[in-house]
This record gives C-alpha cells, sequence and structure tokens, in this order.
C-alpha cells in the first residue's frame, strides 16, 4: 500500500511545555531510517524556538511539518473566551484531564472567540515555517466532559447562550421543544431508532436530529471562516475529528468538514480510556443517557456494534472507517494510537498489528500515528513500520 505516514508529538499545553527539542531530534533520528514520515504534527505549547529548530531538521529531510493547534478548547488558558451555556443558563466547566490539557470549551458560533482564537495563532506561531495546520477540537465538548456523572449530558445539551438563543430563533429551532423531549424516557439511548453511516442517526423525535444538525452546521460554519483566515496564509489544513457513530454528539458531520480541509484524521483510538478514545466516549454517552441494560444492547444491535468486545470492536471500526472513506471528500488517515500509558492507553503490539491491518483495506490514504511519539515504546513503533511498509 502506498501510505502516507503522519506522525503526532505532543509538546505541552499552551502554559507549560514538557519537551525539549533534544528529544525531539534524538526521537526522529531513531525512527526515520525505518519509517517513511510524511507529515510531523506538533503542538501546541508556545515555544518558539522548539518549533523553529525542528521546522528546520524537517525541511531538510522534506517533511512536512503542522502545527497541532487546539481551536474551541484549550485556547481559553490564554484569552478570554465566551464559555459554552446548558440549557440552564449556567456557564459550562471541562473536566481536568490532565494538568497540561483543561478539556473546557468555548462557544464556537462566537465570532468574538473566533478572531482570539485566530489572535492566538498569530502572536504565538505565525512567524514559524509551518506547512500547516493541524486543528484538533473542532466541535463541542462530548458526554466524556462533564467534571462529575450527570454533567456530561449538560455539556452535548448546549450552547444556550444569548448569541446561540438568537441564532436558534433565526433558523426556525424551538429550544422549548427540546428541553421537554430530554427528560423523557425513551427505549433506547437518546431515542435512537436507526444508525446508517458517517454518523447519521434516525431518532424518535426529529428535534434530537434538528438540534445535532444545527450543531454541526455551526461548527462547519465557524471552520470555514477559520480555515479561510489559514487558507490566506497558504497553510496546509488537517483536521482531528471523532470516529462518524461518535462524532453527531459533538457537533462534527464529517463529511462537511472533509471539504474544508486537506485530510482528515478520525482518532479510531480502540484501546484510550479517555477523552477521544471509542470505549471511554460510548461508556459515558451511554452512562449519561441513564442507558440500562436493555437500552445498552439495543444501542448495541442497532449499530451491530459488541459492546463487550475489548479492545473496541474491530470489524464495527472497519466498517465506520470504510463509509467515512467512500464519501470523504479528501484523504483520510486513521488515527492509531502508539503511545502507552498505563490504565489510559494500554498498547501493545499486537492491539497495533491489528489495527493497522485491518484498516489498511478500508480505502484510507494513510495512518496518523498518535498521540504522542515520544510516549511510544519503540516496539510499537516498529511494529507499524513494520505493516505500513509492506
Ligand atoms: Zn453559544
Amino acid at each position: 500500500m502506498d501510505c502516507k505516514v503522519t506522525i503526532q508529538i505532543f509538546s505541552g499545553g499552551f502554559l507549560k511545555e514538557i519537551i525539549s527539542y533534544e528529544e525531539v531530534e534524538q526521537k526522529l533520528n531513531s525512527i526515520l531510517p525505518y519509517l517513511p514520515v510524511h507529515k510531523v504534527i506538533m503542538g501546541w505549547s508556545p515555544d518558539k524556538t522548539l518549533y523553529e529548530k525542528t521546522a528546520a531538521f524537517l525541511a531538510k529531510r522534506n517533511i512536512n511539518f503542522y502545527l497541532w493547534f487546539p481551536v474551541f478548547s484549550e485556547t481559553g488558558a490564554l484569552t478570554e473566551l465566551e464559555p459554552l451555556v446548558d440549557y440552564k443558563g449556567e456557564h459550562i466547566r471541562g473536566r481536568e484531564e490532565q494538568r497540561e490539557e483543561n478539556f473546557s470549551f468555548c462557544c464556537p458560533n462566537n465570532l468574538l472567540n473566533i478572531e482570539k482564537i485566530l489572535a492566538i495563532f498569530e502572536r504565538n506561531f505565525a512567524s514559524i515555517p509551518f506547512t500547516g495546520v493541524f486543528l484538533d477540537k473542532i466541535r463541542y465538548p462530548s458526554f466524556a466532559n462533564g467534571l462529575e456523572p450527570g454533567n456530561g449530558f449538560n455539556n452535548v445539551f448546549s450552547c444556550f447562550c444569548p448569541h446561540c438563543l438568537e441564532y436558534y430563533k433565526k433558523e426556525n429551532f424551538n429550544v422549548d421543544q427540546l428541553k421537554e423531549i430530554h427528560i423523557n424516557q425513551t427505549a433506547s439511548p437518546l431515542g435512537i431508532t436507526g444508525y446508517h453511516s458517517n454518523g447519521n442517526y434516525t431518532f424518535e423525535a426529529p428535534i434530537v436530529s434538528d438540534f445535532f444538525k444545527l450543531k454541526a452546521g455551526i461548527i462547519n460554519k465557524s471552520l470555514s471562516h477559520i480555515c479561510r483566515c489559514f487558507r490566506e496564509k497558504s497553510l496546509g489544513i488537517g483536521f482531528d475529528v471523532f470516529t462518524p457513530f461518535l462524532s453527531t454528539f459533538v457537533g462534527q458531520d464529517l463529511i462537511a468538514l472533509s471539504g474544508l480541509c486537506d485530510f482528515i484524521k478520525p482518532m479510531m483510538y480502540r484501546a484510550t480510556n479517555a477523552p477521544a478514545g471509542m470505549p471511554f466516549e460510548l461508556e459515558a454517552m451511554l452512562r449519561e443517557t441513564n442507558a440500562d441494560e436493555i437500552k445498552r444492547s439495543s444501542f448495541g444491535k442497532l449499530l451491530n456494534l459488541d459492546l463487550n468486545k475489548k479492545p473496541f470492536d474491530l470489524s464495527f471500526t472497519v466498517k465506520e472507517l470504510q463509509d467515512l472513506c467512500a464519501s470523504s471528500a479528501c484523504p483520510v488517515y486513521a488515527g492509531v494510537e502508539i503511545n502507552r500509558k498505563k490504565n489510559i492507553a494500554e498498547v501493545f503490539p499486537g492491539y497495533i498489528e491489528e489495527s493497522v491491518m485491518a484498516f489498511t483495506k478500508t480505502g484510507i490514504a494513510g495512518f496518523a500515528l498518535s498521540w504522542n511519539l515520544l510516549d511510544a515504546p519503540e516496539e510499537n513503533i516498529v511494529k507499524a513500520a513494520g505493516i505500513i511498509k509492506k
């Protein structure tokens, strides 16, 4: 397979860098002889020297260099942004997964927020010769985002800030009707009655479907604006997105988004027990929608997904990728974990072999080895390289 390999390096959050250039150079020097890397994505600690030195290293080797840039979350650490508001009118606060990442989201429907976020890029990164930007957190919070159980639901049923309420009115969306719906008992989580592909669900109540479509429309509109600004700087654009069946609940319409960028990376994290991980996000969804055993099993049946498989159901994941590749307007790079973190990402060569082998036959254009090369044991990288190069 003629396969593009992208690797991701986490350099630390906006307030704290956790790596040195020497570490990056040493790791790249050790893997480049056997792994044909096409792009390196690194971010997002604001340390200009780290990026300038890495840019020079990669330019000499004809490797593209993308800034990993979070958009609607994390940026609040550097500038004051208008927060999301839940249906009770309260500001939404995110979970603090790690000290380096805060997972608080701002309202993506607010032009002033977008301008402030773009100003962060301008101030901290515009002078560095990146080939492109890799945009992460281009979404609303997920069911996993609550500070405590019960909060995740309110995170997903947002935003009801004055600005959004006005927008909904203009779009003829009836907020009161939605509020009545989500306390009702349904036979399956959220009253889902069917799943087709690429995040397309049918719901018992059309208002729920309308709400998710409205949110996806907002993300798409705001991203169009953001991408125009990066295109004007002649930067390439990649998107970090949820896997299709989870993307609906965070306001991502992957097919629409694929028309805005050069490549899209769905996070097919079957072994990650943290945000964006498939088992983690699904469990949060089922928990936050109060799914009992009957609802869980009905959801599994509707999606043809075995909820008991560990790591996450491979044949379902393959189908998700196939459907996305068949409809995506841009190349799809499958995001696969190669780092190992105790209890969070128990990633070993056997898992990498199983995922990479199966994903190569789905129509993807490449792999994004995620989410931090510096935490990846050599045996994991060697395993991935061995299969990809064949
Ligand atoms: Zn809002």
